[in-house]
C-alpha cells in the first residue's frame, strides 16, 4: 500500500521561560537538567544487554517522560472547534499519546497536524512523538506482559468483549471521526466499522479455543507437548486507509493471545486510534496492555525495531516500508506479519455475467477512492465482451458522486493528501501518453467559487481504455479512483498478465464455467482470490499476500497463531 504521506508537522516548541497564571514555567536550565537525566537513562538503557535490565531502565524513563510532558505541553494538543462540534461524546476526542493508561504529550512538546482531506483544513493536533515516548510505551507493555499473558484466556476474552461493547456503542462518533480524518464516505466508514468491530468479538471468543498437541516419540519413550504461548510485546504499525479495522485486526488477536501492544497509527489518522484507546480504558483493559504513540514514523519504528523487548511487529502499509521493517527487525530476529502493497487484477472472461462483473469492478476499484491494497487495479477483459463491458462500466463510473464524505449521497470522497492526487495524475498522464483513452474523468474536479472543497484532495472517478503493459499503472500500485481496462484473447494470456507483477495480494475473476474457475483460481499467484465475488474480507478468513505483498496472515485462526509461539515440552516416560 502506498500513497499517503505529505502531512505537515508543527514544531511547536513550547516557551521555556515566563509564567502563566500562578504556575511558573521551568527555566531552560532546569529543563536541560531534566533532559540530561533522561538522556543518561536512555544511554544506560541502550547499554544493558538483557531485556530485564532494559525493562527496568525504560520503566524509570517512563516516569521521567510523564513528568517532562506535564511541564512542557504548552499549549496541549487538541481538537479544533469544528471537529468538537461534529462529535457527541467529547471524551472520545483524545489527542495525546496513551502510555501506561496516562494521556501524555510528546516530551519535547512537538505537535503534528491532522487534516481533513475533504477541505485541507487542520482538525486537530496530536503529539509528534519519537523514540523516547516509544521506549516508555514499550516499558509499560513489557511490565504488563507477564500478568496479562498469564490470565486465563476466558478472562482476557471477557475484557475484549467489554471493549467490543464500548466500541459498538460509539459507532456514530467513531465513523464520523474516520470520515473526517480519512475522507472516506460515511457509508464506507460504517462498512469498515462493522467489519473491524467483528474482529474484536471474534478474537475474544477464539482466545478460549487455543489448544496444543500431544505427540508420541517413535520409540514410545517420550511424549511431546506442544504449547501455544503469547509471543510477548507486539509493535503494531497501521495505515490511514482503514484507520479502524487495521487496528482491531492486530490488537484484538494480540491481546486475545496474551500479548501486550505498542501501536503506532498513521500520522494522517491518529484520532480513530486514540478514540479506541479511550474505549479500551473504559472497558477496563489494564493500563499498559495497550499503548498508543503518535508521531514520527521513522523514529517510532526504529525504537520498536531496536528494542529487545518487542518480539513481534505487525504492519500494514507499503512494500517499501515493509522491506525496511523486515531489515530492521533482523538484528533482534523479530517475528513479522507484513500486509503490504497489491496490484489486483480483475479478469472478465467471455462467459461472465457482464452486469454483475461491472458492479463488482466499480465497487472494488473505486472503494475508498481506490486507496486500498485489495482494490482492483487492472481490469482484464476478454475481447468478445470488451466493448459491452466498457460501455456499462463508463456509465456506472460517471454516475459516482464526488464530494465530502459527510454528505449523504457522496459515493467517492477525496484522496488522503495533495501528494496522493499528484501521484495519480502522473500515472494517468503516463498512460495517456502511451496510448490510453480517457472514457470518463481523467482530471481534478473544479468546485464552485467559495466551496470548502476547493482545498480538498479530489480526483475525478476515471475509466481508461486501451491500457497496455508498458504503462506505469500496470506495474505500480495505483491507489486512486482510476479503472484501466486491458484486453485479452485467451485464458493463458489473462493468467500471465494477471501474474506479471511483483505483488500477490488479491485477484478477482468472473466466469460461469466451474472447471475454469477451479483452474484459474489455482494458477493465480495471489494470497486471496475472489471468484464471482469481490467481498473477500471476513474475520473468519485468512487475509494476506504472497510475493512482495507480504508475510503472514491476519484474521481467522491463522491470524491468532501469528501472535503465538510454539513451545515443545518433552516428557520422558521411560521404556514401555
Ligand atoms: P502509505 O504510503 O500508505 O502511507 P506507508 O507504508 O508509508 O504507507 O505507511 C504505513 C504506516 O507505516 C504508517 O503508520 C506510517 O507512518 C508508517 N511508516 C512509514 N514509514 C515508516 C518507517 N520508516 N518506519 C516505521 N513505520 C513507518
Amino acid at each position: 500500500m502506498t500513497g499517503g504521506g505529505g502531512r505537515r508537522s508543527l514544531y511547536a516548541a513550547p516557551p521555556l521561560h515566563g509564567t502563566i497564571g500562578s504556575c511558573r514555567r521551568p527555566s531552560f536550565v532546569a529543563m536541560s537538567a531534566l533532559f540530561g537525566s533522561t538522556r543518561r537513562l536512555l544511554l544506560s538503557a541502550a547499554s544493558v544487554s538483557t531485556p530485564v535490565l532494559a525493562a527496568v531502565s525504560e520503566s524509570r524513563l517512563s516516569t521521567h517522560l510523564a513528568a517532562l510532558a506535564t511541564l512542557t505541553s504548552t499549549p496541549p494538543c487538541g481538537p479544533s472547534p469544528d471537529l468538537s462540534a461534529e462529535i457527541k461524546d467529547s471524551k472520545l476526542l483524545r489527542t495525546q499519546n496513551y502510555v501506561g493508561g496516562q494521556w501524555i504529550e510528546a516530551a519535547d512538546g512537538r505537535q503534528l497536524e491532522v487534516v481533513n482531506p475533504a477541505t485541507g483544513k487542520m482538525i486537530a493536533t496530536v503529539p509528534l512523538s519519537g523514540a523516547n515516548e516509544t521506549r516508555a510505551a514499550i516499558a509499560e507493555a513489557a511490565t504488563q506482559f507477564d500478568a496479562w499473558g498469564r490470565r486465563p484466556a476466558k478472562e482476557r476474552g471477557a475484557i475484549l468483549k467489554r471493549w467490543h461493547a464500548e466500541v459498538v456503542a460509539a459507532r456514530d462518533d467513531i465513523t464520523r471521526l474516520m470520515t473526517l480524518e480519512s475522507g472516506k464516505p460515511l457509508a464506507e466508514s460504517r462498512g469498515e466499522f462493522d467489519n473491524g468491530v467483528a474482529s474484536i468479538e471474534w478474537f475474544a471468543e477464539e482466545a478460549t479455543r487455543t489448544c496444543g498437541d500431544v505427540l508420541e516419540s517413535p520409540d514410545g519413550s517420550r511424549r511431546f507437548m506442544v504449547l501455544k504461548q503469547p509471543v510477548g510485546v507486539v509493535g503494531a504499525i497501521t495505515p490511514w486507509n482503514f484507520p479502524f479495522s487495521m487496528i482491531t485486526r492486530k490488537v484484538s488477536p494480540a491481546l486475545a493471545a496474551g500479548c501486550t501492544v505498542v501501536l503506532k497509527p498513521s500520522e494522517s489518522t491518529p484520532l480513530t486510534a486514540l478514540a479506541l484507546a479511550e474505549l479500551a480504558d473504559r472497558a477496563g483493559i489494564p493500563h499498559g496492555v495497550l499503548n498508543i504513540v503518535t508521531g514520527d514514523a521513522k523514529a517510532i519504528g526504529e525504537a520498536l525495531l531496536k528494542s529487545e523487548l518487542v518480539r513481534k511487529v505487525g504492519f500494514t502499509g507499503s512494500t517499501a516500508v515493509g522491506k525496511l521493517l523486515m531489515a530492521g527487525g533482523a538484528a533482534t530476529v523479530k517475528r513479522m506479519s507484513l500486509e503490504l502493497g497489491g496490484n489486483a487484477p480483475f479478469i472478465v472472461f467471455e462467459d461472465a455475467d457482464v452486469e454483475k462483473a461491472v458492479t463488482a469492478v466499480v465497487s472494488s476499484s473505486h472503494r475508498n477512492s481506490g486507496q486500498t491494497c485489495i482494490c482492483t487495479n487492472r481490469v482484464l477483459v476478454h475481447e468478445a465482451v470488451h466493448d459491452a463491458f466498457v460501455a456499462a462500466l463508463t456509465q456506472r463510473v460517471q454516475a459516482l458522486r464526488l464530494g465530502s464524505g459527510l454528505e449523504s449521497g457522496t459515493t467517492q470522497g477525496p484522496l488522503i493528501s495533495a501528494a496522493a492526487v499528484d501521484r495519480v495524475e502522473e500515472k494517468v498522464q503516463d498512460a495517456v501518453a502511451k496510448g490510453a483513452s480517457v472514457a470518463c474523468g481523467g482530471a481534478r474536479p473544479s468546485w464552485g467559487a467559495g466551496s470548502p472543497l476547493t482545498g480538498g484532495f479530489f480526483y475525478q472517478p476515471t475509466v481508461l481504455t486501451g491500457a497496455t503493459i508498458d504503462m506505469r499503472m500496470f506495474h505500480e500500485e495505483l491507489f486512486g479512483p482510476v479503472t484501466p481496462v486491458y484486453k485479452f484473447s485467451s485464458d493463458d494470456e489473462a493468467v500471465q498478465m494477471a501474474n506479471n507483477t511483483q505483488y500477490g495480494l488479491a485477484a478477482y475473476f468472473f466466469t460461469q464455467d466451474l472447471s475454469r474457475a477451479w483452474r484459474v483460481a489455482e494458477r493465480l499467484e495471489y494470497g486471496m482470490v475472489g471468484v464471482n465475488e469481490v467481498a473477500i474480507t471476513s474475520e473468519v478468513a485468512p487475509f494476506g499476500g504472497v510475493k512482495q505483498s507480504g508475510l503472514g496472515r491476519e484474521q481467522s485462526k491463522y491470524g491468532l497463531a501469528e501472535f503465538q509461539d510454539l513451545k515443545t515440552v518433552c516428557l520422558g516416560i521411560g521404556p514401555r
